[in-house]
């Protein structure tokens, strides 16, 4: 049997208390898996597999009540489970006062955060009234507790205007301070992240080349620093018309395949390849209708609907289909190559209904 060197399964165990309008993984139901259904996953995958790695979630860290033991439960049942993320759950921070101190006992020293602007703006794409409050509390403990929280802004066209909002927040808090007190820099990036799941909605306003006056100088210099860039083209990409011209010189296709895959596994059993979004056709199969051979074989011969596509088609021909040659809108070149191929198998699966 061909090994993997090594697998990390995560298991959709509790899903999310937000509905981010920006989430790359989309919306789907929360779950109630049990521990057994974390102990037959990780069964299923070890065999094929020199190295495993099992996390009980792929969408909000520690959302579940028994987040200590599970923990436990994952390192036991992993070869070598990495630290904890610096992805943390602020809902689980303003309910849960020993939440803080158990990260810090696991070697957390800074977190991630995401805002949006105001707090309206921030509830609305957070997609949870109260959302806004609960970052802002979420901040001072972490700082009580000499954690750095690192903020995350995801920007386009309509929360553009909002950053000078963010800027004095930051000033209001005091964060550059408050961060060297407990020895740590103050950290700070935009960016618009990727265009598909729940982000793909947000396609017409995303940003263009004349919105990027509109980031306050020292939003520009922070976000600068965190990504080690010298210039906002390297975050923010090139127009999306620039990248077609491109593309249409590529004939390459694409295999997703590698020896370290992340699989997700959503509360249906269903696995999905964790570098997209989990929609239907990069679905690899279910490990308990189709069985875990089956699931791995597909994912090691392009077999999903979506890397039977990408493997085969070029991306020349995806553009050509898929592509607005009138749009400005700003992509990494990465980005927009996830972006077209979701958009070309999205027509071919509705061409074939
Ligand atoms: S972005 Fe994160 S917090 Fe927001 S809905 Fe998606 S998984 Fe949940």
């Amino acid at each position: 049997m061909y090994k993997f060197k090594k697998i990390i399964a995560c298991l959709d165990m509790a899903g999310c208390p937000n509905r981010c309008k920006h989430c790359w993984l989309g919306t789907a139901p929360n779950g109630d898996m049990t521990g057994e259904d974390l102990l037959y996953i990780s069964q299923a995958f070890r065999p094929f597999t020199e190295e495993f790695e099992i996390s009980s979630w792929y969408r909000e860290p520690d959302f579940r009540g028994d987040y200590k033991e599970l923990w436990d439960f994952e390192t036991k049942l992993s070869d070598n489970k990495k630290s904890h993320f610096e992805l943390i759950s602020f809902w689980r921070m303003v309910r849960d006062d020993t939440y803080a101190d158990w990260l810090y006992s696991l070697g957390v020293r800074i977190c991630q955060l995401t805002l949006f602007g105001t707090e309206e703006t921030t509830d609305n794409y957070v997609g949870r009234k109260g959302a806004f409050k609960e970052i802002i509390s979420t901040i001072d403990i972490l700082l009580r507790h000499h954690i750095a929280p690192r903020i995350q802004i995801f920007i386009n066209k309509q929360n553009i205007k909002e950053l000078p909002y963010i800027e004095a927040l930051i000033t209001k808090l005091d964060l550059v301070n408050r961060c060297k007190e407990i020895g740590q820099e103050f950290a700070l990036f935009l960016h618009q992240g990727s265009c598909d799941g729940e982000n793909e909605k947000l396609y017409n306003i995303r940003i263009t080349k004349d919105d990027l006056k509109e980031i306050p100088d020292y939003l520009v210099k922070l976000t600068l620093r965190h990504c080690n860039c010298s210039s906002l083209s390297e975050i923010f990409g090139k127009p999306e018309n620039v990248l077609i011209k491109e593309l249409l010189e590529d004939t390459a296709t694409s295999s997703i395949v590698s020896e370290t895959p992340v699989f997700y596994i959503n509360c249906d059993f269903d696995v999905f390849p964790n570098e997209i979004q989990p929609s239907n056709w990069w679905c690899l199969g279910n490990v308990k209708r189709d069985g875990i051979n089956q699931v791995i074989k597909n994912y090691q011969n392009n077999n999903s609907v979506a890397q039977r596509l990408i493997s085969t088609v070029t991306i020349s021909e995806m553009v050509r289909l898929c592509g607005n040659p009138d749009s400005l809108r700003l992509f990494t070149k990465g980005d927009y190559i996830i972006y077209i191929w979701n958009q070309y198998c999205k027509f071919m699966c509705k061409s074939s209904n």
